[in-house]
């Protein structure tokens, strides 16, 4: 009996979600557990085994039901050669051979990606991407993640590296960014960004309506600066909008490269909804050339947190298709 199933990982510093699919790409059953990360990769790795054995057990399903593992993880990786090199908020994720241990542990093909592709794959098949052959995503997040889909199929690169759209400069010697460049596009459009600006700013004299609250130690997180910014704090406003433009001036730069039909927005940020995404698109009508009406539909992630386990699933189905063509 051929085996319809496949299931889909999405391992996070905080949670591990996981999925299974039907030969439809329907997910069926979905569960999510604590990643305890801060014990180390093998205790990780025993959490990850158990959650794929429960998903099995929980969807009804003999393990001769499932024909592959997706998983998608925080890289730096290798999808070709299955090792994870090493992972933030990860500690003792070093050079692990990944495909090889999971797949000896359930007895499964095991396909493995970094996390912002897997969730742009989701994405892509059955979300926002839905209707088109080519498709960016912009994780907005801590940092930003990216996954770029051309012709239906994700793009990897050479060196396997592709996509850090996050890390594609927007302000020559700009601010500085962990990753050792200056003025990285995540150092201005994060969600973490966005607080980060404001604070400084506030710290540098500039008034606001929530320097009360930073004046009393609390921690300034971006759905507050949404929040001053629609109550019609001056500064916050600024910072919102600021943000706004340099997405915006990312997906102009998207637009010459890829030409993509679709540039989606995801991650933490979206939760402003049209805040963010009506002055993205002014701003990007604004900023783009006159040469060709070739802009891409700028829209919000549909999936939200089941896009990775999703596109995961996916993309391990169309692994396994490419190795038994029969
Ligand atoms: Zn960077």
């Amino acid at each position: 009996m051929t085996a319809h199933y496949t299931i889909g990982i999405d391992l996070g510093g905080t949670n591990i979600k996981g999925g299974v699919l039907d030969a439809s790409g329907t997910l069926v059953h979905r569960r999510s557990i604590e990643t305890q990360a801060e014990h180390g990769f093998e205790h990780v790795f025993a959490r990850l085994v158990r959650l794929v054995e429960d998903l099995i057990r929980g969807a009804g399903l003999a393990k001769s039901d499932v024909a592959a593992i997706g998983y998608g993880t925080p890289g730096p990786l290798s999808h070709k050669k299955g090792i994870v090199y090493a992972s933030a908020n990860l500690p003792g994720w070093k050079n692990i051979p990944l495909r090889e241990r999971f797949s000896a542990a359930t007895e499964l093909p095991v396909t493995l990606d970094n996390d912002a592709n897997v969730a742009a794959f989701g994405e892509f098949v059955a979300g926002a991407g839905r209707g088109v052959r080519d498709m960016v995503m912009l994780t907005l997040g801590t940092g930003i993640g990216g996954g770029v889909i051309v012709n239906g199929e994700l793009v990897r690169g050479a060196l396997e590296n592709a996509a850090e759209i996050g890390h594609m400069i927007a302000v020559p010697d700009g601010r500085p960014c962990p990753c050792g460049q200056r003025g990285c596009l995540e150092r201005y459009g994060s969600a973490n960004a966005i607080a980060e600006r404001l604070v400084e700013a506030v710290q540098a004299g500039e008034d606001s309506s929530l320097k009360v609250r930073l004046d009393a130690g609390e921690t300034i997180t971006s759905v507050q600066v949404a929040q001053a910014a629609r109550a019609g704090d001056a500064l916050a406003l600024r910072i919102w909008d600021e943000t706004c433009y340099y997405l915006a001036i990312g997906c102009v730069s998207l637009q010459h490269i890829l030409n993509p039909a679709r540039v989606v927005l995801a991650g933490g940020l979206i939760g402003a909804g049209q805040q963010l995404l009506g002055p993205v698109r002014d701003h990007f009508h604004r900023e783009t050339w006159r040469l060709a009406e070739d802009f891409p539909q700028i829209e919000l992630a549909a999936l939200g947190s089941d896009a990775g386990v999703i596109g995961a699933a996916t993309l391990a189905r169309i692994e396994q298709r490419k190795e038994s063509p029969h």
